[in-house]
């Protein structure tokens, strides 16, 4: 995809104009992605002509809507080269690695121990603290990788869970997916990918990584808010124990005992995300159409060019390494990210500013809060210049 086709992509978002008609210079994907025209449409659709509950109904328009929600789950599994029987639909993927860390291997109150590592969003950190497992941490390569080596000499058969981000939401670093599964694998223990900023900017086959969870959210992805997925595999997900209780997620319900559903339904208890699984599916549509190679050619030529001219100025430190996925994370001497995202917002350009949810990863880097901006398929070159012009009129006001 080129930058000019970027372009083009930019009219299928009604996100991207300021209020008063201005171009935004959105650089703020990797928290939420703005959403196309085509996903609009189905959540629209939904909402409106189509809309009814699914699973109980007996007349046409319920079943009719079970059969769309049943096929988002098809659909949705296919975009990570899953089978349809194991994605669990999640309000997110927050949501989806709590489900994991209550219910996996079972909910008798004995937790395993779970490798995560320096970098992790609080979302693959809390969980597993909740729940009560206990919490081993690997280190980071110099450039801010998870440092695959450590994790070797770090892993024993005690361990039950590796739970590591396929791509980091601050640095942007890319796991070695297959390799990160071959170490779990060898001392016993199940590998989590939390793929929530994996989704949106690198193909993700989760046979080809060889894990056995991944985790992800729709809203990262270009679709609506509240919903998300966590795959697992078929025989694992056999296995785990219900987390949430109540409708659509039994068997048979007597005061003596309950028996559950079979995996996916045992872990959806209640009314579904019905709408929302639309727009999820329609999301992997309108992605799936512009292909996520081109997808993450045109984020990792945005990211060169930003690194390029950060890099060129002195009193910038950048973070992370140089083929991070789509995402760019900064400090500026003298100046607090903050102050920098609100001198940027006055020129239509949004970043984030902040410690992104991973306060350990910020100890670990020796600052309070980092500036980021990160990209997505309507980003383009012009928001790259708003963003440099921006910086270094900050410069200017703080010089
Ligand atoms: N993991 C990573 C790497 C993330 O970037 C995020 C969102 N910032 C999450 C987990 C949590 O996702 P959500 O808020 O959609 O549940």
């Amino acid at each position: 995809m080129t930058l000019a086709a970027a372009k083009t992509y930019r009219a299928d978002f009604p996100g991207l104009v300021t209020a008063d008609g201005a171009d935004w210079h959105y650089l703020d994907s990797a928290a939420t992605a703005q959403k196309p025209q085509a996903v609009i449409d189905a959540v629209m659709r939904a909402l409106g002509v189509d809309y009814a509950t699914v699973h109980r109904g007996v007349y046409a328009r319920s079943a009719e809507m079970t059969l769309a929600y049943e096929s988002a789950r098809r659909r949705v599994a296919q975009f990570i080269g899953g089978k349809e029987d194991e994605i669990v639909f999640a309000r997110g993927a927050t949501e989806a690695i709590n489900l994991l860390a209550y219910s996996y291997p079972d909910n008798n109150g004995s937790r395993g121990r779970v490798l995560l590592s320096q970098l992790e969003h609080h979302s693959n950190i809390v969980p597993w603290q909740l729940a009560g497992w206990q919490v081993d941490v690997c280190p980071l390569t110099a450039d801010g990788c998870i440092d695959l080596d450590a994790a070797e000499a770090m892993l024993t058969p005690e361990h039950t869970m590796v739970a590591f981000a396929h791509v980091s939401n601050v640095l942007g670093s890319v796991v070695d997916g297959p390799r990160a599964a071959e170490l779990a694998h060898s001392v016993g223990a199940k590998l989590l990918l939390d793929g929530c900023q994996a989704v949106p900017r690198v193909p993700v086959d989760v046979a080809a990584l060889g894990c056995d969870f991944y985790a992800f959210s729709s809203h990262k992805l270009y679709g609506p808010t509240g919903i998300g997925a966590l795959w697992g595999r078929a025989d694992l997900l056999d296995r785990m124990a219900p987390w949430q209780g109540g409708g659509a997620m039994i068997d048979k319900v007597t005061f003596a005992e309950t028996t559950y559903a079979p995996a996916p339904q045992r872990f959806e208890a209640g009314t579904p995300a019905i709408v929302e699984a639309i727009g999820f599916a329609a999301a992997c549509d309108y992605v799936d159409a512009i292909g996520l190679e081109a997808i993450h050619a045109h984020e990792t030529r945005l990211v060169a060019q930003t690194r390029d001219a950060l890099r060129g100025m002195n009193d910038v430190t950048l973070f992370g390494p140089d083929d991070s996925a789509g995402i760019v994370s900064f400090v500026m001497d003298g100046v607090h990210p903050h102050d920098l995202g609100t001198i940027l917002d006055e020129e239509n350009v949004a970043i984030r500013a902040g410690h992104h949810c991973a306060q350990p990863l910020m100890e670990h880097l020796g600052v309070p809060a980092t500036a980021r901006a990160s990209f997505g398929i309507y980003s383009t070159e012009d928001d790259v210049a708003a963003l440099v012009r921006g910086i270094e009129r900050t410069k200017r006001i703080f010089g």
